[in-house]
């Protein structure tokens, strides 16, 4: 059998140690983002480059390796995939990767240790040979943490370095993606007024109250929602509603019932306007429900400027005219919300990740290293 490139060896050593969000799995032997961080610093060190550790929360750290330039330090670009993995009791076939008609199977090929291979083989690739930058320092950033809370990326956002542009590796096959929506997750509560079943009228009914607001959200907010101005990477924002809970038996009137909503946001929409959108709503429709906020960290949209320079280099770097939206959230919205612009890019298929048969195509895998290399080796 022909010899692997060094980056199909590099991603099937990185699939080998498992490294699943502790979100997921309660199994300790299944985490190990910090697995991932030591072979990547072992690997970063013996090629000379810098490594640096940054605590994110205990036991759980990003990991940072420095590219210097040749003279002093003008700008600086990140190269910035994820640690984590998804996971699912049924995992330990997919730990073992398998490389069969050009494919690399198991679990994170694509999503996204497919993209730490490429973008750590770049790097590599650009430390061990050729022209390095002369002003622009190279830092590999593995984040912790993207595929629950992205603590990892919040963290570097807010305690740096800074950086001039950051590529998150996700698997966009190959596209420049510089927009998605963001993500606002919102619990509503109908309160009503429990009486035995026998006497209804005696009680209100929660459930009630709360079948009259799902149909207003789904049919006048959800109408309203599709008539806006479409973004023209990203569309048009939306709602769903999720999950309901109420009432506890046949024979009771039920006292409280809930909702669960996501609602799909647009740059420059937040939080608290949704709130307020949908309070107006219910306050027209003389519907009434009280709001709790459901994630603690609110997911912000992106939308970078496709003409940024180095954005517009990038592009070039991967022959495309233009970039695209997504409508999957990132680890690339906490950097650019933090002050960094950030894009999204890496080899493989979106469809392919958080499934039970994950893999990458070996050409894809090669084509984003020479993308990456062609960027990084053109800049200054
Ligand atoms: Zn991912």
């Amino acid at each position: 059998m022909a010899s692997q490139p060094a980056s199909v060896r590099l991603l099937q050593d990185l699939i080998a140690l498992p490294s699943v969000n502790p979100a997921f799995l309660a199994d300790p032997e299944l985490h190990g983002e910090h697995r991932v961080a030591e072979y990547l610093a072992a690997a970063g060190r013996r090629q000379g480059l810098e490594v640096e550790i940054q605590p994110v929360v205990p036991g759980r750290s990003n990991l940072l390796v420095r590219l210097r330039p040749r003279g002093e330090v003008r700008q600086r670009v990140l190269l910035a995939p994820h640690l984590d993995t998804v996971g699912e009791p049924a995992y330990a076939e997919q730990l073992k990767p398998v490389v069969r008609e050009g494919r690399v199977f198991g679990r994170g090929a694509c999503d996204t240790k497919g993209s730490v291979a490429a973008f750590f083989q770049a790097l590599l690739n650009v430390t061990g040979s050729g022209p390095r930058p002369a002003h622009t320092e190279i830092l590999f950033v593995g984040l912790v943490d993207e595929e629950n809370m992205q603590l990892g990326s919040r963290h570097f956002a807010l305690h740096g370095p800074k950086g001039d542009l950051a590529v998150v590796g996700e698997p966009t096959g190959l596209e420049i993606v510089t927009a998605h929506k963001g993500d606002v997750w919102l619990r509503l509560r109908a309160v009503g007024k429990p009486a035995h079943g026998a006497t209804p009228h005696r009680g209100r009914n929660a459930v009630t109250a709360m079948s009259r607001i799902v149909l207003a959200l789904e049919t006048e907010y959800a109408g309203e929602l599709a008539s806006r101005p479409a973004h023209p990477r990203l569309g048009r924002p939306t709602i769903n509603v999720g999950r309901i809970e109420g009432g506890r038996q046949p024979n009771i009137v039920p006292a409280e019932c809930t909702i669960d909503i996501d609602r799909r946001t647009l740059p420059g929409e937040t939080e608290a306007g949704v709130r307020r959108e949908i309070a107006g709503l219910l306050r027209r429709r003389g519907l009434k429900a009280g709001f709790d906020t459901l994630r603690t960290n609110p997911c912000e949209p992106l939308d970078t400027d496709p003409a940024l320079p180095l954005v517009r280099s990038l592009t070039r770097a991967a022959g495309r005219r233009g970039t695209r939206g997504v409508h999957y959230f990132t680890d690339a919205a906490p950097l650019a919300a933090g002050g960094i612009p950030s894009v999204v890019f890496g080899p493989g298929d979106i469809a392919q990740a958080h499934t039970g048969k994950e893999w990458l195509a070996i050409s894809q895998l090669e084509s984003s290293i020479g993308i990456l290399e062609r960027f990084l080796r053109g800049l200054d």
